[in-house]
């Protein structure tokens, strides 16, 4: 038998490199701009066309490649960022692997200018399948432009892969943002198919917030300042009365890296309190600037999950901050500093940061003082920090259904009944569950929960050929969104059309709002679009629902009458019934049980009868 294995040519090996880096046109975008960033660029702009799946181009005035260096930079593990391991725990620049150049050549067709400004000319180089085609001097300005086309022309797999033009443009759109908010000192502009998207002049980090999200923040930003030897926390909150029903406009920054981290989300909102509504989200811009050993960097490229060394004190120090400042602009009347004196007294904290420290710190030393005092303890205690995780856990988990299920007392039905309730019957209890007697017993039912169920049974019809009615508006709504929200309902139009929403787009990420289903309260229009787009976010990073599916759990979820709202007979009366004529009737779409029952003889055996 003769021997088998052999070494993959180049291109492929780099084609099947290239999808951990390039998995869609953003993460290209991504990458391109931060060369840019790190090249020491003050203006960068990006070209696309037809989402990035035609063109990405970036244009930098940065300091541009030497001719060798420019051939270079497209091999795979060619840097000029690192030089040996140590350095990875010294990073200063956006990027480091030098892996993006290679696989962007091994994917797309890339023609790159360059020119540093110690030279006479510039180079220009044309690359397909990471193989060089053309080559010669061009007279250009002092910078770097990087185009690549056909993004997967040659990995016809991954091309069908892409999602929609409206899909793929918002999470370029989300890269871009990112990128032009962790640096106002540089100019930033988006041009999407020859239109203007974004126009950023130089400015300061507060300028560079109201352009890209928007003036409505003007005059609403409340800085956030705090230094210490451990970590500098600085950026912009905004004033409760900004805070909207979606969770949009919220960024944090990890050593001018974007991050997401849903614990210190819990901390920004744990600062906020109850100064606002309990579903709105505080606009949030933080950078965290802490000692780079202190921060796992060696993460994959394309994830935006981060590791501290020390998770907690980070917490305590993102709330504490995000207090102080609230505090300082007397927003909130009453404040218990006790975190911030505990914090500021750590001798971790207060002392100098040494190199001796640094590496007890690196064992998690920072971590033992704070449960020497009891610091640990006291932040624990806090009830909200436990249940973080619980905040983000979309509705709708089997936990409610296992707790009911142990408990021998309760039959949850597995299958759904066919009855009829005569409002008689009916009885309401907090605000929020009614008792419906029968034969056999009685239900329990929770109000809310089997509105979800009726609704989301509803809106299935509407979109199978049975759309809901629309009541006209007298005063037509609009409603600014944030970009990467207006690119996401443009996507959702056709299907709220079939929902009784009579909604157009208006240019500009505006929309104009003509009608409402019917069921919808005046007035509560606009809350009931951006709440929608909330919950509909929340759903999704949840690949196993197609979008009208999660639409249509938002909507339900969104539109379904709360705990809390007290009910007419009447109104019970029909939820009930309407309730037992859905094809499933015992839980909400999400999985939540919308009613136990308790039969009789149970419950005469529990009383010894
Ligand atoms: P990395 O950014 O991780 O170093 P890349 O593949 O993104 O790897 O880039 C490889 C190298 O090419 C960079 O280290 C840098 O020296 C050079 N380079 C890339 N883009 C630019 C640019 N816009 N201007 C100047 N040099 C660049
Ligand atoms: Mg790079």
């Amino acid at each position: 038998m003769p021997d088998i294995i052999q070494l993959l040519p180049d291109n492929i090996a780099n084609q099947i490199a290239a999808g951990e880096v390039i998995q869609r046109p953003a993460s290209a975008v991504k990458e391109l701009m931060e060369n840019a960033v790190d090249a020491g660029a003050t203006e960068i702009k990006l070209i696309i066309n037809d989402a990035g799946k035609a063109l990405i181009q970036v244009i930098d005035n940065g300091k541009g490649m030497s001719e060798t260096d420019a051939r270079m930079a497209f091999e795979r593990h060619a840097t000029s960022k690192i030089k040996n391991i140590d350095d990875l725990f010294r990073i200063k620049t956006m990027g480091f692997r030098g892996e993006a150049l290679a696989s962007i050549a091994a994917v797309a067709q890339v023609a790159l200018k360059t020119k540093r400004a110690e030279d006479d000319a510039g180079i220009a180089i044309e690359i397909e399948n990471s193989i060089v085609t053309n080559q010669e001097p061009v007279a250009m300005q002092d910078g770097t432009s990087i185009a690549m086309k056909n993004l997967f022309f040659n990995v016809p797999a991954r091309r069908n892969f892409l999602k929609s033009n409206p899909v793929e443009l918002r999470h370029i759109v989300d890269e871009f943002i990112r990128v032009a908010m962790s640096f106002p000192e540089i100019f930033f502009s988006l041009t999407s198919n020859g239109q203007q998207v974004f126009y950023l002049e130089k400015g300061s980090l507060k300028q560079r917030i109201v352009q890209v999200l928007g003036h409505s923040y003007n005059a609403k930003l409340v800085s956030v300042q705090e230094q210490t030897d451990y970590l500098n926390i600085f950026g912009f909150v905004g004033k409760p009365e900004t805070a909207k029903k979606t969770r949009g406009d919220q960024y944090f920054f990890v050593n001018n890296r974007f991050i997401k981290s849903a614990y210190l989300n819990h901390a920004v909102m744990n600062a906020f309190d109850d100064m606002m509504a309990k579903d709105s989200y505080p606009m949030y811009v933080l950078f965290i600037d802490l000692d780079p050993a202190q921060v796992d960097i060696n993460v994959h490229p394309t994830k935006q999950e981060i590791k501290f060394e020390d998770e907690k004190i980070v917490y305590a120090f993102v709330q504490s901050a995000v207090k102080h400042a609230l505090a300082q602009f007397s927003i909130t009347p009453t404040l218990d500093f006790d975190l911030d004196a505990s914090i500021q007294n750590l001798d971790a904290v207060s002392k100098p940061f040494t190199e001796e420290k640094q590496s007890s710190a690196s064992a998690s030393s920072l971590f033992k003082t704070f449960t020497q005092k009891n610091q640990a303890h006291f932040i624990e205690n806090k009830s909200e920090l436990k249940h973080w995780k619980d905040f983000y856990e979309s509705p709708g988990q089997d936990k409610n259904i296992n707790q009911q299920i142990e408990n021998p007392n309760i039959e949850l039905h597995t299958k759904p009944v066919q009855q009829q309730f005569a409002a008689d019957d009916l009885l309401q209890i907090h605000n929020a569950y009614i008792v419906a007697a029968n034969d056999n017993g009685y239900l329990l039912v929770n109000q809310q929960n089997a509105h979800e169920r009726i609704l989301y049974e509803r809106f299935l019809q509407a979109v199978a050929g049975r759309p809901i009615a629309t009541q006209q508006s007298l005063f037509p709504v609009s409603i600014d969104l944030a970009p990467a929200d207006a690119v996401l309902l443009i996507e959702l139009l056709p299907d709220m059309q079939q929902l009784g929403y009579m909604l157009e787009p208006f240019g500009n990420n505006s929309f104009v709002l003509q009608g409402t289903p019917a069921d919808v309260p005046d007035g509560n229009e606009k809350s009931a679009i951006e709440k929608m787009l909330e919950q509909y976010k929340h759903f999704s990073n949840d690949l196993k629902f197609t979008k009208r599916e999660k639409l249509l759990r938002s909507l339900a979820l969104q539109q379904s009458i709360k705990s809390g709202t007290p009910l007419l007979q009447k109104e019970m009366e029909v939820l009930l019934n309407d309730l037992f004529a859905c094809s499933i009737s015992n839980t909400t779409p999400n999985g939540k049980p919308t009613y136990m029952s308790f039969k009789k003889d149970e419950l005469d055996k529990m009383f010894g009868r």
